[in-house]
């Protein structure tokens, strides 16, 4: 079965888009075929996929107004090799579109339909926020990843996040699962890094994937080139971390995660 995966967290800047591309790009490196959902605004999954969100034919706009077939708006990424579902500011609009419109919740899930048999994974990248977008999301997907930057601030949202799941998977989702917890941009030199990381675990238990992503500059660097870090750098920290993710979620797939509630 495929395996759809939402990237989420409401605060921002904590690793979302990036785990999103360069899971992709690793799971596409061991044959697995892979959707990438750009699912914000922002379009910043699209720019890093070396799409230009200006010049978009079709959108995840139009996908989710039902105006096109998702398989009319879905490109190709070279040389990454997942499909992408790209987004730009377009998007934004969505919630005011489909205010009024019944199941407005499950239009990422119907869309998705038609297309989920051609994939091993699909990845949802979210906008850092609890809106439409992100309930969407989250009623399409199967499991939930949430990258998480250890600093001082990062247990703050997470207790609201969790809520979320669990109403989310009370009513519309009730497969919903979380399969991990990520920590990003760990740094094993700086203290407060350690304790977050510590608390993470002590609240979160065996939710807590194994895998670190350390703080990379060739992470950082290789978006402005539209190319995942595997084909930046492939050699790199960020490019070993997350070929090593993409390993723990492959074995993970197998057994099962712990349910949301
Ligand atoms: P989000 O999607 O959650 O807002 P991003 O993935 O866009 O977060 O990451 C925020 C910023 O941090 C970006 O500039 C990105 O390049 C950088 N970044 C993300 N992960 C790492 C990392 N492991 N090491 C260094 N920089 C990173
Ligand atoms: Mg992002």
């Amino acid at each position: 079965m495929t395996q759809i995966f939402a990237v989420t967290n409401q605060k921002g800047g904590v690793g979302k888009t990036t785990t999103c591309i360069n899971l992709a790009a690793s799971l596409v490196a061991t044959k697995r075929k892979v959707l990438l959902v750009d699912m914000d605004p922002q379009g910043h999954a699209t720019l890093g996929s070396g799409v230009d969100k200006k010049s978009l034919q079709h959108s995840l706009y139009d996908v989710l107004l039902a105006e096109v077939a998702a398989s009319a708006a879905v490109l190709k990424t070279d040389p990454a090799g997942y499909d992408l579902l790209p987004a730009n500011v377009d998007l934004a609009g969505a919630e005011i579109a489909l205010i009024d419109q019944p199941q407005r919740e499950r239009r990422l899930s119907q869309a998705l339909a038609s297309l989920e048999a051609q994939y091993d994974f699909i990845l949802i990248d979210c906008p850092p926020s609890l809106n439409l977008l992100t309930l969407n999301a989250l009623t399409a997907a199967r499991g939930v990843l949430v990258p998480v930057q250890c600093e001082f601030y990062a247990l703050e949202g997470l207790a609201s996040l969790m809520e979320t799941l669990e109403r989310v998977a009370l009513s519309v989702n009730p497969g919903l699962q979380i399969t991990g917890i990520l920590r990003t941009m760990y740094d094993p030199r700086n203290s407060l890094t350690k304790d977050v990381s510590a608390q993470l675990i002590a609240h979160f238990d065996q939710r807590v994937l194994g895998t670190v992503i350390p703080r990379n500059i060739r992470l950082a660097e290789a978006p402005s080139y539209g190319v995942p870090v595997l084909s930046y750098d492939p050699k790199s920290k960020g490019s070993l971390a997350y070929l090593a993710l993409a390993g723990e979620l492959l074995r993970k797939s197998a057994a099962a995660a712990p349910a949301v509630n």
